[in-house]
């Protein structure tokens, strides 16, 4: 499963910011991009077993969903498009460019001490 190889490596950058500041991580923020290709479901199943067992298994997974932003190239429109209908509306344009939704990244940690 795809979503498990992430939730460990995002559960290996923790480790490394945690022993940082020493103290509980309550919980961790992550951004996933509608074009990220991850499954939101299968992520948040995926942290409960890679959390088992280890210092962060009170931890939750917090889920940042950010939609896919595109902008057009030859009208400048700028909007929020679906992932299978990329074109512009306005011009037809097919090539848009991505403005954001491609994110699969660590936001924060909620940590106690
Ligand atoms: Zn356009």
């Amino acid at each position: 499963m795809h979503e498990l190889s992430i939730a460990l490596s995002m559960m290996e950058q923790i480790e490394q910011e945690s022993a940082k500041h020493r103290g509980t991580v309550r919980a961790v923020q992550v951004r996933i991009g509608a074009l990220a290709g991850v499954d939101c479901d299968a992520l948040r199943f995926a942290w409960e077993i890679a959390r088992a067992g280890t210092p962060f298994a009170e931890t939750e997974l917090e889920i940042d969903q950010v939609p896919l932003m595109v902008r057009c190239p030859q009208c400048g429109e700028t909007r929020e498009a679906e992932m299978f209908a990329i074109a512009c509306p306005r011009c037809v344009t097919p090539e848009q460019e991505i403005l954001m939704g491609q994110e699969l990244e660590l936001r924060s940690m909620e940590m106690e001490t």
